[in-house]
Order: C-alpha cells, then sequence, then structure tokens
C-alpha cells in the first residue's frame, strides 16, 4: 500500500524517542564536559611515544631510527637522534610532532620494529596559536606503558608479547655468543709446524 514505508519509519522513529526517556542505555547525549563519553578501544587520532620506567625522556623505546619519519604520508614527523653517553645507545633528541598535520593513519606505528610509536585517544586539543600549541615536542608525546594498556588493553597485551619474545631471541643470542667465546677460550692453541708438519723449535 502507498505510504506503508513511511508510516514503518514513523513508527521506529517515535519507538526510539520514547525509548531514550526511560532506557539510560538509549541517551545518544551526555552533558560534556562534566561527563565524558567511553572512547571505544580501537579509537585513535594522534600518535604518542611510549616510555617504560619512572623517567619519560630516559625510558623511551624509541631509538631514533627515523622509519616512521621516512615512511609518514603527510610528513609531519621531525627527529633528530643523538647517541646515549652512558649506554652507547641511539635515542630522540628532538622528537616533534605536527598534529595540525597529521592524519591518524597509523602508518608510523606499523612501521616502528620497537613498539615505541602508538596512537592516542586524546581529542581536547583546542588551540588558539596553530604553529606552537599544535606542534608537539618529546616531552608532550611521552607517555607511560601504564597508559598504553590503559587506552588500548588487547593491542598493548600484543605489543608486550612481542617485545617479550624479542627479549628471549636477544638473550638466547647472547647465551649462545658466550658459550661459543667460552669454548674459543678452552681450546689450546694449535704449535706452528713447518712445511712438513714437524714442530717450529723455538
Ligand atoms: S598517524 Fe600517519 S600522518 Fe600521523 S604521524 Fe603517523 S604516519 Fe604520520
Ligand atoms: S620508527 Fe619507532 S623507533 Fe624508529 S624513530 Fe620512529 S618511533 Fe622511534
Amino acid at each position: 500500500m502507498l505510504g506503508t514505508g513511511i508510516l514503518k519509519g514513523l513508527y521506529v522513529t517515535a519507538k526510539n524517542l520514547a525509548g531514550s526517556y526511560h532506557d539510560p542505555e538509549r541517551l545518544t547525549t551526555i552533558q560534556y564536559p562534566e561527563e565524558t563519553a567511553h572512547i571505544p578501544e580501537n579509537y585513535r587520532n594522534y600518535p604518542f611515544l611510549v616510555f617504560d620506567g619512572a623517567e619519560a625522556v630516559a625510558g623511551l623505546r624509541c631509538t631514533a631510527c627515523k622509519m616512521c619519519e621516512k615512511e609518514c604520508p603527510p610528513q609531519c614527523i621531525y627527529i633528530v637522534g643523538e647517541r646515549d653517553p652512558a649506554t652507547k645507545k641511539m635515542r630522540p633528541k628532538v622528537f616533534d610532532l605536527d598534529i595540525s598535520v597529521c592524519m591518524g593513519c597509523g602508518i608510523c606505528v606499523e612501521v616502528c620494529p620497537f613498539e615505541s610509536i602508538k596512537m592516542d585517544q586524546h581529542f581536547e586539543v583546542a588551540a588558539t596559536e596553530r604553529f606552537e600549541e599544535l606542534l608537539l615536542h618529546r616531552e608532550q608525546l611521552a607517555k607511560p606503558d601504564s597508559y598504553y594498556h590503559k587506552i588500548h588493553p588487547t593491542e598493548a597485551a600484543v605489543s608486550d608479547g612481542v617485545l617479550a619474545a624479542e627479549k628471549r631471541k636477544a638473550e638466547e643470542r647472547a647465551a649462545k655468543a658466550a658459550a661459543a667465546a667460552a669454548a674459543k677460550a678452552a681450546t689450546p692453541p694449535v704449535p706452528p709446524t713447518t712445511a712438513s708438519g714437524e714442530p717450529v723449535s723455538a
């Protein structure tokens, strides 16, 4: 019958309107900023840098390999590396990210070999100064592993597994190298011989 579809549509709308008054689960609005919405785990906006331990900059996982900088499509990452005089490992001296340019693609996360950079969920970034306030530096980007676990628990558990497997492999390699070095040290040196196989006299 002509108009049945419209009537069905109006019925669904009326049912949802009435339902939203007595079922809190069906309310689609909240009193922001007093209340904040539940953010789904896979929501992402721009990246942050993960650090382990208590010290933000010293604990950064980033090795300044620059793979993320190279692969970022809009080129909004800028890194300068330096060698840590104590550990001799590379670390970022400068790590800048222009969040006004970042498009949230997550490619930097995909290419990072060290589980160092992850996508954030912080969205309250309104600012009055486009250049100074939206260009985030190393100190602003550094966030603890506990924060990563809080916003992306499933992904962080996988990340922990990857790091644990890599640590195990590195320990196995180190143990093999140490065993080979010990075996070499225990082998007595072969005394020099002449062309006919006679020992060389002193
Ligand atoms: S999320 Fe995409 S655009 Fe943003 S910094 Fe990473 S690679 Fe660049
Ligand atoms: S790819 Fe990872 S380790 Fe390399 S510079 Fe980027 S964040 Fe740091």
